[in-house]
């Protein structure tokens, strides 16, 4: 089977015809610049030292410092960060910020550490790569498995490092260290501004109003409040154990308005009364995938049964996947545009500490608001004129960019 990163590099030989200039110079975005490879020894609360495998992928800064989160989890491999890593420079790219792309990802389940083990083994991974990151290289933030406490650890790792305060380090943080009040649920509110305007812009406002929803993270219990909010029925949601299925509608704000230290915390999924890969079959309007990578492949594309699909986890739908649900006309909101919220939010947090003050709430989801509802209308209007899905217009508009700041930049030694 093709890896997570052979499959993303398929996209981009898919948006490959759709490049107007620079196509000779496209091999650039077929490997990372930098793969570091990290061993992070932890003396564990028992007293023994457990050695932990870790990646920060850094694939390419032709348009700014290299960004994008961290993953904590049991499968994370070298093939994943990189392929995520990619995804990063593409949505990077496609949203219009100054950034380049890259991730990280440590292979441990942070469920089975107790946090002073969480704590040594975050700034750990701050130790190893301090030469390589800070807030104009390479600028970590959240991902799967990680949260503000973990970028607090690590900012005040690197910031101890580096003998003063480096707030501008890391996003995601929590608000009284330098973070956004917006951060956490910029993800899910940006998913939410995206689904808005492709309704709008296609005309299926109001006629789109089941939902089912894989995942029920960060990303996923934000963009299930903001749907509820905006009156649509959540029937289906679930986590990695299984979900709740409710034809009439499930109570959501019952089920996810658990708040953990001022943060939404996960929706509360009560006894399980539908797996995951039934969900994903239900007859419903919208279907959101905010879980893992690869959820929809070719085993089970046939099923799906939605009329669109909101990509929120990076790597959601595999290519031939893609290609199947274009032919059936189900329209794809791709994860990077429908995942971009998070990074906008990250970037106003960034350039909030680089002057050390600070944005309101409303300021930055007016702000992500404007970037996506700006992005969506040029990406809409390029594929309609090129005849490719949304999908192809936003890799080939990213593509574009980074190659074309690659030629300006002048620094590919060719
Ligand atoms: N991990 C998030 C993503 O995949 C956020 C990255 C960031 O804010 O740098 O988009």
């Amino acid at each position: 089977m093709a890896s997570f990163f052979d499959t993303t590099i398929k996209f981009l030989e898919k948006a490959a015809p759709s490049l107007d200039a620079n196509r000779e110079l496209l091999p650039i975005l077929y490997a990372p610049k930098r793969t570091v490879k990290v061993a992070i020894p932890v003396k564990m609360s028992n007293g023994k030292m457990r050695i932990f495998e870790g990646w920060r992928v850094q694939y390419n800064d032709a348009l700014g410092p290299f960004k994008g989160g961290i993953r904590f989890h049991q499968e994370t491999t070298e093939d994943e960060v990189k392929a995520l890593g990619l995804l990063m420079a593409l949505k990077n790219a496609a949203i219009g910020l100054p950034y380049g792309g890259a991730k990280g990802g440590i292979r441990v389940d942070p469920k089975t550490l107790d946090a002073i083990e969480l704590e040594r083994l975050s700034r750990g991974y701050v130790d190893i790569l301090y030469p390589l990151i800070g807030p104009s290289r390479d600028v970590p933030a959240p991902d799967v498995g990680t949260n503000p406490q973990i970028m607090a650890w690590m900012t005040d790792e690197f910031s101890l490092l580096s003998g003063f305060a480096e707030s501008a380090a890391f996003t995601g943080k929590p608000q009284i260290v330098g973070g956004s009040a917006a951060r956490n649920a910029a993800t899910g509110y940006g998913g939410f501004v995206v689904l808005r305007e492709v309704l709008k812009m296609t005309k299926n406002a109001g006629k789109i109003k089941t939902v089912a929803v894989q995942g029920v993270g960060n990303v996923g219990s934000h963009i299930i409040n903001f749907l509820d909010e905006a009156g649509f029925k959540v029937v289906a949601i679930s986590d990695s154990k299984g979900g709740m299925y409710d034809k009439k509608g499930l109570k959501v704000r019952e089920i996810c308005s658990k708040i953990s230290g001022g943060m939404l915390g996960q929706c509360e999924i009560g006894a399980p009364n539908i797996t995951n890969e039934s969900l994903l079959a239900l007859d419903v309007d919208l279907l959101v995938l905010a879980a893992m990578e690869g959820q929809i492949n070719e085993s089970n594309v046939k099923k799906v049964r939605a009329k669109m699909i909101l990509e929120m986890a990076n790597g959601g739908i595999t290519p031939l996947a893609d290609t199947y649900l274009e032919k059936n006309k189900v329209m794809v909101m791709p994860d990077i545009l429908a995942s971009s919220g998070g990074v906008v939010g990250s970037y106003f947090e960034w350039s909030a500490n680089w002057q050390r003050s600070a944005f309101s709430k409303e300021d930055v989801f007016t702000k992500i608001d404007d970037f996506m509802s700006r992005t969506l209308s040029e990406d809409y209007e390029f594929a309609k004129k090129r005849n490719i899905n949304l999908r192809s217009a936003a890799y080939s508009l990213a593509i574009m960019r980074i190659l074309e700041a690659t030629k300006v930049n002048g620094s590919t030694h060719a």
